[in-house]
């Protein structure tokens, strides 16, 4: 599916557009319009009901703003950096690691500034977009600094480039809120912001963006074995290992018991690649585009032991990262302590030590495009989204067949029953052909239709998006009935009755 036509299906619905478009734009901002708002609260609700109910994760929220000194001890302000050159001629800024692979085609993970120097040179490399010259290569800090206060005593603030750090702060507190014992989670949903040098890749590389990450404090003992570790063991995945990657191997599908038995990594991460990937195919994501990949050793984070991301694998975009699951060892822990003179040590029996963090760090914008670009569908003229209910902005809209009659009147009865009941439910009238096209663009699930025949047999018309199938159901079973198409446990085939 071609990238113009999800981004114009995306900009007509009302899913997501540039945003600040009368201003003339400003790249690496997205606005979500009504259809990708209620997506995106969806996709949150996913990940927050498995990591509060299943996982038991403690919710917080904290400022996405913070006094300099906070990611100074993170080592952002020093590290968090990509590899700048400018063209000469017209200004323009890129990521020079990304020119350099354009032109060589290889890989430049874990080569040094003066290599990069040497490589553009060497290779000739000029400004792609009006071939002047480029300027010296230097490092540039992704950060949004501004400040916080009038006057003297104002201090200098950043905008966070993860949440993750502001979890880590308050460790004492929670800690507390766990009653002193370890493992224990906690997760923060919110928005982080990243001045990146040149996004143009639509919600896959936002200057603002929103995340769910979740941390996980344990005992460095506890790194072994996860307790819930028997439920996910015998699950496949789509594995490419740091070694594959460097013997330039494909990737192969394993048991996630088989991850560990093979040392390839530990029992936490294994769980959460497993957990990560059964959230994305209830998303609607296509498995078959679904990979876990580990970090080689040049590539990984500064702070981190071991590092993977199950990436979706983009027809429009290339592989796009949707989750890192890391190993942060007790690296931010001590970090904070260190530089906050706070001590971040625990008492668990007589031993001392600074717990250890795995991180669950989640982007919310890229599996929104992600279950875009793998739910499209296009049959004939008419073009649909084949979400599953779960994520569907609208599982069910209703429809009076005509705006007389008192049909409306009957109709938005049959909406106030469902809104009730806890579906997400639109109404809407007009044509019924133009009613159905835009609800297929919308990907609601179902449609009802109360017609003149309702009266008489208290039944409306029930059509399913996918196949475009329609069957009689009567009022009262209706809830019933969309409750378990919605979980799955009812066949549309079996609903109601035939049409006559
Ligand atoms: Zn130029």
């Amino acid at each position: 599916m071609a990238k113009d036509n999800i981004l114009d299906v995306a900009k007509r619905r009302g899913f997501f557009w540039p945003s600040f478009e009368i201003y003339g734009g400003c790249a690496g901002f997205f606005t979500y319009g009504p259809l990708g708002s209620l997506l995106k609260l969806r996709v949150e609700k996913m990940i927050r009901e498995h990591y509060v109910n299943n996982e038991r994760c403690m919710m917080i929220e904290a400022p996405v703003l913070s006094p300099e000194d906070a990611w100074v001890a993170s080592g952002h302000v020093e590290s968090f950096t990509d590899i700048t050159v400018e063209c000469q001629k017209c200004g323009e800024a890129y990521r020079a690691d990304h020119l350099l692979e354009e032109r060589t085609k290889k890989s430049t993970d874990g080569i040094s500034l003066p290599q990069v120097q040497k490589m553009l040179q060497k290779n000739n490399v000029k400004c792609p977009k009006c071939n002047g010259s480029l300027d010296k290569i230097y490092d540039y800090n992704l950060m949004f600094k501004t400040f916080i206060g009038p006057g003297k005593n104002k201090i200098s603030g950043c905008l966070r480039p993860e949440t993750a750090q502001t979890t880590y702060m308050p460790f004492r507190r929670l800690f507390e809120l766990a009653r002193k014992k370890l493992p224990f989670g906690a997760i923060q949903f919110g928005r982080s912001f990243r001045n990146e040098i040149s996004p143009r890749q639509g919600l896959v590389r936002l200057r603002e963006f929103s995340q769910a990450e979740a941390q996980f404090f344990l005992d460095p003992k506890q790194k072994g074995s996860h307790p819930n570790f028997d439920a996910v063991k015998d699950v496949k995945l789509t594995v490419l290992t740091k070694h594959d990657q460097t013997m330039n191997k494909k990737g192969k599908v394993m048991k996630v018991s088989g991850l560990v038995k093979k040392k390839l990594t530990n029992e936490w991460i294994a769980y959460f690649l497993a957990v990560s990937v059964e959230l994305y195919k209830n998303m609607g994501i296509d498995e078959g585009m679904l990979r876990c990949r580990q970090h080689k050793d040049d590539e990984r984070s500064f702070y981190s032991s071991d590092t993977w991301d199950v990436e979706f694998v983009s027809k429009v975009y290339g592989k796009i990262e949707l989750v890192g699951i890391a190993d942060r060892t007790d690296y931010d822990l001590k970090r904070h302590e260190e530089f906050s003179k706070n001590s971040m040590a625990v008492n668990i029996d007589g031993r001392k030590f600074i717990p250890h963090v795995v991180e669950v760090a989640y982007g919310i914008d890229r599996p929104v495009y992600s279950i875009l670009e793998s739910c499209m569908k296009k049959d004939g003229d008419r073009v649909y989204f084949s979400f599953p209910p779960a994520v569907s902005p609208y599982q069910v809209a209703v429809f009076p067949l005509v705006r007389k009659d008192g049909l409306p009147e009957e109709a938005r009865g049959i909406y106030d029953l469902l809104i009730d009941a806890g579906f997400y439910v639109l109404y809407d009238e007009g044509f019924i052909g133009k009613l159905y096209y835009r609800q297929d663009e919308a990907g609601t699930s179902f449609c009802l239709t109360y017609d003149y025949d309702s009266k008489k047999d208290k039944s409306v018309t029930i059509r399913n998006r996918n196949d475009q199938k329609q069957r009689r159901v009567k009022i009262k079973d209706l809830v019933g009935t969309l409750r378990g198409l919605i979980n799955g446990q009812t066949d549309f085939e079996k609903v109601g009755k035939p049409i006559k």
